[in-house]
C-alpha cells in the first residue's frame, strides 16, 4: 500500500495489529457476530460430519478483506474440535511445500489456506488431486529414471480464503463442498462486535460513541476494530479513558474518517474519477496509476465497499462515480461533466 490507511482492511501488517487482533478474534459460533446463513448452513455441516466422524468438507469462504474469513475458519476448526494449520497462497511456492504441509497433518486436521487465488497453477493441480482422493502424487528424481510415487494422506479438510473467486481455476473451485460469500455487515451487527471488542478490552464506551464508530466502519469487523482502538488511544491521552461521543467523534476527526467511513484515499480516488473523467467511465489501470495504489488494492478494498454503499459502479467500459458520489464530494455534475460520462 502507498500510505498507511485506518481504514485499509487490506491487512494486518503490523506485529501488534496481528495481536490485536488475535485478542479480539471469536472462537466460536456464538460470539462471532453476523453472517447468519453462512453459520446456520456451517453448522449443520459441522454436526453431521461429527456424526459420520469424518471431517468437514472442503470449505471456501470469499470476500473482501477483514470480513472474518480467517475467523470463520478458525471457529469451524474449533467447533469441529480440529486442529488447524495455517498458511497462504503465496507461501506454498513449490510443490514440494505443498506435499511437506499435506503429508504433515493428522487425520481430522484442517488446512487453512489464505489468499488461494495466489497459488501457481502447478500447485493447484496437486492440490485438487489431494482433495478428491486424499492421495498425493510425487515425482522422484529426474529425466528417464524418474519415478512417480502415490502417498495416502490423512482425512483432512481444506478451508481456503480467498478475495476473489473468480481467479480460481474450475476444477479447484469444484472440488469445494461448500462456497461461501462473506457480505458487508449490518451497522447494527458492526455496533455489537465494537461493544464486544470494548468489553474484551476493557475501554468504557457509550452506546452513541459505539454506533457512531459502527456507522464509519466501511461495514467491516476490522475496520471497526481499529476505529475502537484509535479512538481509545484519543480518549486516554486527551480525556478520561472513556469513549463517548464526543472523543470518538475528535477521534475520527484526526483520522479524517467522514460519515461514510471514507478517509481521505478513498476521496482522492473519487475526486479523481469525478474532476479528471468528468465521473467516468475510467480504466482500473489508469484509477491505479491515479491513486499510486496496486491494482488488486483497488479491486479489492476501495471497489467493493464503495460499490456496496453506491459511490461506484462498474460498468463494461469502466468504473464510474455515481450522482451520489458527486454528492458526497460537494461537487455539482454539471451538464460538461454528466456528458463526458456518457463518452
Ligand atoms: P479476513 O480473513 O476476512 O481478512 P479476519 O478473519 O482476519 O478477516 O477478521 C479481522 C478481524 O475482525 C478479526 O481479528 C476479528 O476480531 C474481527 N472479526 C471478523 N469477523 C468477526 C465477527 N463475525 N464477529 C466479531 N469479530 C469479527
Amino acid at each position: 500500500m502507498a500510505i498507511e490507511r485506518i481504514v485499509d482492511s487490506s491487512a494486518a501488517d503490523e506485529n501488534t495489529d496481528q495481536e490485536f487482533e488475535q485478542t479480539l478474534r471469536p472462537k466460536d459460533f456464538a460470539s462471532y457476530i453476523g453472517q447468519e446463513s453462512i453459520k446456520k448452513s456451517l453448522k449443520l455441516a459441522i454436526a453431521a460430519a461429527k456424526k459420520r466422524g469424518e471431517p468437514i468438507d472442503h470449505v471456501l469462504l470469499h470476500g473482501p478483506p477483514g470480513l472474518g474469513k480467517t475467523t470463520l475458519a478458525t471457529v469451524i476448526a474449533n467447533e469441529m474440535g480440529a486442529q488447524i494449520r495455517i498458511t497462504s497462497g503465496a507461501a506454498i511456492e513449490r510443490a514440494g511445500d505443498l506435499a511437506s504441509l499435506l503429508t504433515n497433518l493428522s487425520d481430522g486436521d484442517i488446512l487453512f489456506i489464505d489468499e488461494i487465488h495466489r497459488l501457481h497453477r502447478s500447485i493447484e493441480e496437486v492440490l485438487y488431486a489431494a482433495m478428491e482422493d486424499f492421495k498425493l502424487d510425487i515425482i522422484l528424481g529426474k529425466g528417464p529414471s524418474a519415478r512417480s510415487l502415490r502417498l495416502d494422506l490423512p482425512d483432512f479438510a481444506i478451508i481456503g480464503a480467498t478475495t476473489r473467486a473468480g481467479s480460481l481455476a474450475a476444477p479447484l473451485r469444484d472440488r469445494f463442498g461448500m462456497i461461501h460469500r462473506l457480505d458487508f455487515y449490518k451497522p447494527e451487527e458492526i455496533t455489537k462486535i465494537i461493544k464486544r471488542s470494548a468489553k474484551i478490552l476493557n475501554v468504557p464506551i457509550d452506546d452513541k460513541a459505539a454506533k457512531l464508530l459502527a456507522q464509519r466502519s466501511r461495514l467491516t469487523p476490522r475496520v471497526a476494530n481499529r476505529l475502537l482502538r484509535r479512538s481509545r488511544d484519543y480518549a486516554d491521552v486527551n480525556g478520561d479513558g472513556i469513549i463517548d461521543e464526543t472523543t470518538a467523534t475528535a477521534a475520527l476527526e484526526l483520522l479524517e474518517v467522514d460519515e461514510l467511513g471514507l478517509d481521505s484515499a478513498d476521496r482522492r480516488l473519487l475526486s479523481a474519477i469525478i474532476g479528471k473523467y468528468g465521473g467516468g467511465p475510467v480504466g482500473v489501470e489508469t484509477l491505479a496509476a491515479l491513486t499510486a495504489e496496486e491494482r488488486s488494492t483497488i479491486e479489492d478494498f476501495y471497489e467493493p465497499y464503495l460499490m456496496q454503499i453506491g459511490l461506484l459502479e462498474r460498468t463494461p467500459r469502466g468504473r464510474r462515480a455515481t450522482a451520489v458520489a458527486w454528492k458526497h464530494l460537494g461537487q455539482k455534475k454539471s451538464a460538461a461533466g454528466s456528458q463526458a460520462g456518457l463518452l
